[in-house]
């Protein structure tokens, strides 16, 4: 029988450390205790909320009146296995990173530039998580759901789930409707390409290596990061605090013409890509202490809660650093946790 608890501390379910007490809360182990959660969320009026890490929401510091079901369904199973890919049909629950790990030991290429971002494999499509260069949507080739409208469970294809940037059916009209209970990848048994980024080549410049192996490119992206990005256990955050605003190309030409250290992506010919950490940096954000809340001194796209911040904190803070930014640049920037109040 599924356990449920009632009035749990949302803050340790959450990497940011904020929020006040889900009313009921239950971990999910199986299909079968999804049936049972949805019969008890109706008998007491209650809604579902669907949580992985926590490592990408903002909650309230109310009382939030749900049943929280803590996704942890699990699984490794190889569907397909040819001499150029294999598919394999992953638990929504596994830890994302250790599932990357066992990719990168098995020799499969599509996910290692995705290595060390916190959460479940269940939450990765939801914004469809991305890190230099890769998009966790490159390598899912489907997606098994429950339908809580429908009372049954169904396969999405990759089309279907509506991947864009940062961005999937589940964040709009898949809300509250599906709850992932596991992602099929299709990964490749290539010789890996090397992320294009810079610090990324800088890397196999200082460490000699010309032609890097899954192995060492994964060990590169842990080492990257682990200087670029603080880690929730120790300083509590939830990553990129804000995502990076797509603009017309005119504004990010001019801007690029004005700034030489600004590197710009194009989307197409309308649209380019300008990193949100290099506005907040350049608008002397960087560091910057708030008081209950800091602009992380080594990234300056991380918010990072002191101690005792409160929802209310991070609402003013996220609001101040959006105006600061307009006002200099004319951008407005958009933040990419999900907030639940
Ligand atoms: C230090 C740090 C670095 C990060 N780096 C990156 C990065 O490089 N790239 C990037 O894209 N993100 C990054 N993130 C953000 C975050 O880790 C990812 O978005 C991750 O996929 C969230 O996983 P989670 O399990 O913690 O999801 P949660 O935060 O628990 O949930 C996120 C959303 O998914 C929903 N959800 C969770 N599980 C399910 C399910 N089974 N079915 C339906 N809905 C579900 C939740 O309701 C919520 O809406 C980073 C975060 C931190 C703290």
């Amino acid at each position: 029988m599924l356990q449920v608890q009632e009035n749990v501390d949302i803050k340790d379910y959450c990497t940011l450390h904020i929020g006040g007490k889900f009313r009921y809360f239950a971990t999910i182990k199986n299909k079968e205790e999804i049936n049972e959660a949805i019969e008890i969320a109706q008998k007491n009026n209650t809604k579902l909320f669907m949580l992985g890490g926590g490592s990408n929401i903002v909650f309230t510091d109310k009382v939030l009146d749900v049943l929280a079901l803590k996704m942890e369904i699990s699984g490794f199973d190889i569907i397909e296995n040819t001499d150029e890919y294999v598919i394999v049909k992953v638990g929504a629950g596994e830890n994302w990173d250790t599932f990357v790990s066992r990719t990168v030991v098995s020799n499969l290429s599509g996910v290692e530039a995705l290595s060390s971002i916190p959460g479940t494999v269940g939450a990765t499509p939801v914004q469809n998580v991305g890190a230099y260069g890769q998009e966790v949507k490159d390598t899912i080739v489907s997606i098994e759901v429950f339908d809580i409208e429908n009372n049954n469970t169904l396969n999405l294809t990759n089309l279907e789930c509506k991947f864009a940037y940062r961005d999937s059916i589940f964040k709009n009209e898949g809300k509250n409707k599906y709850i992932i209970l596991t992602v099929t990848f299709k990964l490749l048994k290539k010789i890996p390409e090397i992320p294009h980024y810079i610090d990324v080549k800088k890397y196999f410049i200082q460490n000699n290596i010309n032609t890097p192996s899954l192995l060492e490119i994964r060990n590169a992206i842990i080492h990257i990061r682990g200087v670029k990005l603080p880690d929730p256990k120790v300083i509590f955050n939830v990553g990129s605090f804000f995502k990076n605003p797509i603009v017309d190309s005119s504004l990010a030409k001019k801007l690029k013409n004005n700034n030489t250290d600004l590197t710009v992506y194009p989307i197409d010919e309308e649209h380019t890509k300008v990193p949100a950490g290099w506005l907040i940096e350049k608008a002397g954000l960087k560091g910057k202490n708030f008081g209950p809340l800091s602009v992380y001194n080594k990234n300056a796209l991380v918010l990072v809660n002191n101690g005792n911040a409160t929802y209310e904190d991070v609402i003013s803070v996220r609001d101040q650093i959006i105006k600061i930014v307009k006002d200099k640049f004319g951008i407005t920037l958009e933040q990419e946790p999900e907030i639940i109040k």
